[in-house]
C-alpha cells in the first residue's frame, strides 16, 4: 500500500500517469472520437465500481484535449467538433472532482498511517522498557546471589576493594548498570566489605542473549520488501483479461461459411462490456463489408456505432477469416489492429483458418510491435522483419465455456 507517502505527492504522481497518452497522427480523428466515447463508458463503470483511481486516469486520459492538434482536425465534421467540446468539459469536470475526492481520500488513509506508526512506536518503547526492567532485574538478582555466595566464604576472599574501573567494560548499557551496581555494592554494602570476584562481576550473567539486542533500538522494518509484496497480482502483462465466450468461433465460422466457400474473407467485430477490471466479449457484429480472398473492409461503421451505444458495448478486438491460408496476421492486418490496440491496448485480432482448422488469437507485442507498426508508413501488402516478432498469442484471453456469444448480423440490415 502507499498509505505511508505524502498525499499531495500521491495525487501528482496519479495525474502524470494520466497525462502520458498521445495522440498519433496515423489514426484518424474519427478513430479517437469513437474511443473516446467508449473510454467514457469505461471511466463511468470504474467509477460506478468504486475504483476511483482507474476513472480518474481514464477520464485525464480522454484524447479530447489533445485531438484538435491532429494535423486532420480541420476535416472533422462540425457536429463532431461539438461534441468533443461538450464532452471536454464534462470530462473536465469529472476529472476534477474525481482528484478532490482521491486527494481527500489519500489525506485520510494518510492520517491513519501516521496514528498506527505513532502507535507502533510506542508499543516498541514499551517492549524496550520492559526487557531493559527484565535485564536490570536479572543483574540484580545475579549480584544478590554472587553477594551471599561470598558471604558463606569470605577468607577466601581477597579484601581489596572491587577494581571494577579497571577492566574494560562493555560499551553497552550494560556498562551504566554495572556503574549503578557497582555504586550500590560500596553505599549499601560497605559494612560488610564484601569482596566481589571481579573478574566474575564483569562476565555478562548466563542470559547473554539479553545483551546481543541494544535495549533501546528499534526493529528495522523493511519497507521496499513489502511494497512487492502487497503489490497488485495483475498479469505479468500488465493487461486486463478478456473473457471470450467458447461458442464465439463457431458461431462466426457458419455466418462466414458462405463467403468461405468463395474464397472470399468475412470480418466481424468483438464486443463487450467491463466488470471488476476484466473484459467480456458478449456480442459479435458482422458489419456491413466488401471482402476479397485477403482481405476485408468495413462499411457504414456509423451503423455499427449507433448499435454499439445504444447497448452500452466496447471494442474488445475483431475476427476475421483466412479462407484459403492458415491463421497468422497479415500484414495489413497488423496495421488494422494497430489502430485497435493504440486505443486499447487489451484489442485482440482471432484469426479463423477453416481450411486448416487453426485459430489463433493474437496481439502486437506491447514493448516492440506496436510502435513498429505506427511507424511503419507502407499499405498494402508489404514485408517486414521477422525478428524480434511483431505480434504473438494473447496472453490476456480467457475462454469461458459456458458464457454464450450474441450475434448481430447488419450485412442484410437495410
Ligand atoms: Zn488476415
Ligand atoms: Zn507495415
Amino acid at each position: 500500500m502507499a498509505k505511508e507517502r505524502d498525499p499531495a505527492r500521491r495525487v501528482r504522481e496519479l495525474v502524470q500517469s494520466a497525462g502520458q497518452v498521445r495522440v498519433d497522427n496515423s489514426i484518424a480523428p474519427k478513430k479517437y472520437f469513437r474511443s473516446g466515447v467508449e473510454m467514457e463508458k469505461m471511466a463511468k463503470i470504474y467509477h460506478d465500481e468504486g475504483d476511483l483511481e482507474s476513472a480518474f486516469i481514464l477520464y485525464s486520459n480522454l484524447f479530447v484535449e489533445k485531438l484538435p492538434h491532429h494535423p486532420e482536425y480541420s476535416k472533422v465534421s462540425q457536429v463532431d467538433k461539438s461534441n468533443n467540446k461538450k464532452s471536454l468539459r464534462r470530462v473536465f469536470n469529472t476529472a476534477e472532482e474525481l482528484k478532490g475526492v482521491l486527494k481527500e481520500k489519500y489525506q485520510h488513509e494518510y492520517e491513519e498511517f501516521m496514528v498506527q506508526e505513532a502507535k507502533k512506536r510506542e508499543e516498541e518503547e514499551e517492549e524496550a522498557k520492559r526487557r531493559k526492567l527484565i535485564f536490570e532485574k536479572k543483574l540484580e538478582e545475579e549480584r544478590i546471589r554472587k553477594e551471599q555466595e561470598a558471604l558463606k566464604i569470605p577468607q577466601q576472599q581477597p579484601s581489596a576493594p572491587p577494581l571494577i574501573g579497571d577492566y574494560p567494560v562493555p560499551s553497552t548499557s550494560f556498562q551504566k548498570v554495572l556503574v549503578n551496581d557497582q555504586t550500590a555494592v560500596g553505599d549499601n554494602n560497605r559494612k560488610h566489605r564484601a569482596p566481589i570476584d571481579t573478574e566474575d562481576a564483569l562476565q555478562p550473567p548466563s542470559y547473554s542473549s539479553l545483551y546481543s539486542v541494544p535495549i533501546t533500538s528499534t526493529p528495522t522494518v523493511d519497507r521496499s520488501t513489502k511494497l512487492v509484496l502487497s503489490s497488485d497480482d495483475s498479469s505479468a502483462s500488465g493487461l486486463r483479461k478478456i473473457n471470450i465466450p467458447g461458442d464465439l468461433v463457431s458461431y462466426f465460422l457458419h455466418l462466414a461459411s458462405e463467403n468461405t466457400r468463395k474464397d472470399l474473407e468475412t470480418c466481424g467485430i468483438l464486443t463487450g462490456r467491463l466488470q471488476k477490471n476484466m473484459f467480456f466479449v458478449t456480442h459479435l457484429l458482422i458489419p456491413k463489408q466488401t471482402s476479397t480472398s485477403d482481405s476485408c473492409t468495413t462499411l457504414n461503421e456509423e451503423e455499427l456505432f449507433e448499435f454499439q451505444d445504444s447497448k452500452d458495448l466496447i471494442t474488445l478486438g475483431w475476427i476475421h477469416t483466412h479462407p484459403s491460408q492458415t491463421s497468422f496476421m497479415s500484414s495489413v492486418d497488423l496495421h488494422t489492429h494497430c489502430s485497435y490496440q493504440l486505443i486499447m491496448p487489451e484489442a485482440i485480432a482471432i484469426v479463423c483458418s477453416p481450411k486448416y482448422s487453426e485459430t489463433g488469437v493474437f496481439s502486437l507485442t506491447q514493448e516492440y510491435g506496436l510502435q513498429f507498426i505506427v511507424n511503419c508508413r507502407q499499405t498494402g501488402f508489404h514485408p517486414h522483419p521477422k525478428e524480434p516478432p511483431l505480434y504473438q498469442e494473447s496472453s490476456h484471453v480467457v475462454w469461458d465455456k459456458i458464457a454464450s456469444v450474441e450475434v448481430v448480423d447488419l450485412r442484410s440490415k437495410r
